[in-house]
């Protein structure tokens, strides 16, 4: 039987930064993914003082796109926890596409929000960002609410590193930084043992 590994928060972490995760689905299946190398029932349940402790929220998964009820999380964290100056979602870039209700209510989703970190995994993911950093929808999105954005790189088996840097200068992140939706762009390596960095996780109770 596999044994996975218990998360503990590092030590030192910030604990006013929180990871919450919030569903398990993603849609990918990275081998090296963190959800797969922790028991992520040994994540502690996030708690009121837990909340109303941090400065900073990134929603995560899975990917918070594919729950129906993400567009009322954002709204009661921001109603609930006037202290949380941040909040910031984590997608690998397909899901956000399908959520149809971006577009439908897109100030109400995103008027809490300061940032989408992307971390696109397969090809779909990379089509999809593309896609919405073009679609003038979005760039309307970006430039009044998601002002603090991040592109995250990791290796995969379809795309060399010169072929992702290539793609990241096809995008038009620097007519959006003109706009004021700033962009940052990381390649990271996969870690056969996963360390958060940076803050702590915590997970709901139950996962939507
Ligand atoms: S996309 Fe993210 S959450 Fe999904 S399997 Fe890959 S690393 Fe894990």
């Amino acid at each position: 039987m596999e044994i996975k590994r218990k998360y503990t928060d590092e030590p030192g972490a910030d604990k006013g930064a929180i990871h919450l995760m919030i569903n398990r689905w993603c849609g990918n299946s990275c081998p090296l993914c963190c959800n797969r190398q922790y028991d992520l029932e040994t994540v502690p349940v996030a708690t009121v003082e837990d909340l109303k402790a941090a400065h900073t929220v990134m929603l995560t998964g899975g990917d918070p796109f594919y729950v129906e009820s993400l567009m009322d999380i954002l709204a009661q964290l921001r109603y609930d926890y006037h202290n949380i100056e941040y909040v910031y979602i984590y997608t690998s870039g397909f899901p956000m596409l399908e959520n149809v209700d971006i577009l439908r209510y897109p100030e109400q989703f995103f008027s809490g929000v300061n940032g989408i970190n992307f971390s696109p995994k397969s090809i779909s993911d990379y089509a999809a960002i593309r896609e919405m950093l073009s679609n003038p929808q979005y760039i309307f999105q970006c430039s009044a609410y998601l002002r603090n954005n991040r592109i995250i790189l990791m290796p995969n088996d379809f795309m060399t590193r010169k072929q992702q840097e290539e793609y990241i200068k096809s995008l038009p992140l620097e007519g959006l930084a003109s706009y004021g939706a700033k962009f940052d762009v990381e390649y990271r390596e996969w870690q056969e043992e996963f360390q958060p960095n940076g803050g702590v996780w915590r997970r709901l109770p139950v996962f939507l």
